[in-house]
């Protein structure tokens, strides 16, 4: 069974799409996809051996390889013209690397018209990408699964504006406040003030007297939400 995490990132594929699913590890998601009639085809990119060969498997295994191609590449490398990909998903890790795999092949978002992108952290890093490369925030989501709170973002092509505290946090979820986004951001907060209390003992640096700084400030604009 999927994972609460990736039937999330499901719910924001367009039925008839064509996914390729960039990092796929087991490539359990292109396999639901396509099973659930929402996909037409998928792409499942896996940039080590050992996962590769994992979804390798498991697409022969589930009987998809017709409708499922697993290559192994870095990031969007894994996607070709004659694809027609059009949604694009990237599930399960930093949401630096994230905005550095979306970075570093531009030529490949072309035909994309839909991205949905589930940082486990710094989902920040994948809102400013979005400013910077005519991307727009057509829903978030958040979710809890085994105590772990996950972000989920959704982009189209376009242009959006974004204040400081909703690159942090999130225009769409400030919005909704649901519960998950309240106790992440509660975690978040708890974090900052411990963390600025052992700085208060610690010797006084330039350095550390900025990231006091931007501690605070983080601190004064998420107690504002
Ligand atoms: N997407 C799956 C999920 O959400 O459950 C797997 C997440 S797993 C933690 C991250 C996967 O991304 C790993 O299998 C890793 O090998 C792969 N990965 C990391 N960097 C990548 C890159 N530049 N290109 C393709 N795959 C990458």
């Amino acid at each position: 069974k999927l994972s609460q995490r990736l039937q999330t990132v499901a719910t924001f594929v367009p039925t008839g799409a064509i996914v390729a699913d960039i990092g796929s590890d087991h490539a359990y998601l292109p396999c639901y996809l396509v099973q659930a009639d929402i996909a037409t085809a998928a792409i499942a990119g896996e940039v080590v051996k050992g996962p590769f060969e994992s979804a390798v498997r498991q697409v022969q295994k589930e009987g998809l390889s017709e409708k499922i191609t697993v290559r192994l590449a870095d990031g969007l490398a894994a996607i070709k013209l004659e694809d027609h990909v059009d949604t694009i998903t990237i599930a399960g890790m930093g949401g630096p690397l994230i905005a550095s795999i979306l970075e570093k092949h531009p030529e490949k978002l072309q035909t994309v018209t839909r991205l949905i992108l589930q940082p486990n952290i710094h989902a920040k890093a994948i809102r400013e990408w979005a400013l910077s490369h005519q991307w727009a925030i057509l829903d978030e989501e958040i979710i809890e699964e085994d105590d772990k709170i996950y972000e989920i973002l959704v982009l189209q092509k376009g242009t959006m504006q974004l204040d400081e505290i909703e690159l942090l946090c999130g225009p769409k979820l400030i919005q909704r406040k649901a519960p998950a986004f309240v106790k992440k951001w509660q975690r978040e907060q708890e974090n900052w003030q411990r963390i600025l209390q052992s700085i208060e003992g610690a010797e006084q640096t330039t350095d550390i007297e900025t990231k006091r700084q931007e501690l605070a400030r983080q601190l004064h604009l998420v107690e504002g939400v």
